[in-house]
């Protein structure tokens, strides 16, 4: 029996590389609903990252899921903005607004 491959062009949540994957139809054929989840190991679309994708029964792109290697990570540090109330005049309304939100 002679293996079908439905092409999935997937793209690295992390960095965005694209490339187009072969996933077995078998995969689909065994699914009449749902979705289907598929890990894409390190190195099959970019390099540096493993992720696993969602596709619904026809193939098309549900979303995507990063997976974390590293445990280390540190959470970026958002600088505290210093905000007097008599400095006020001097921030220009461009900032206000996007300190504000
Ligand atoms: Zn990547």
């Amino acid at each position: 029996m002679q293996v079908h491959s439905k092409l999935i062009e997937v793209a690295c949540p992390r960095c965005g590389l694209e490339k187009t994957i072969g996933v077995p139809e078998t995969l689909f054929s065994q699914k009449k609903y749902g979705h289907i989840k598929i890990q894409v190991p390190q190195g099959v679309v970019c390099q540096d990252h493993v992720f696993v994708v969602f596709l619904d029964v026809e193939g098309r792109i549900i979303g995507y899921q990063t997976v974390d290697l590293s445990i280390s990570s540190t959470p970026e540090t958002i600088p505290k903005e210093e905000i007097s109330l008599e400095d006020g005049k001097t921030i220009s309304l461009k900032r206000f607004i996007m300190m504000i939100g």
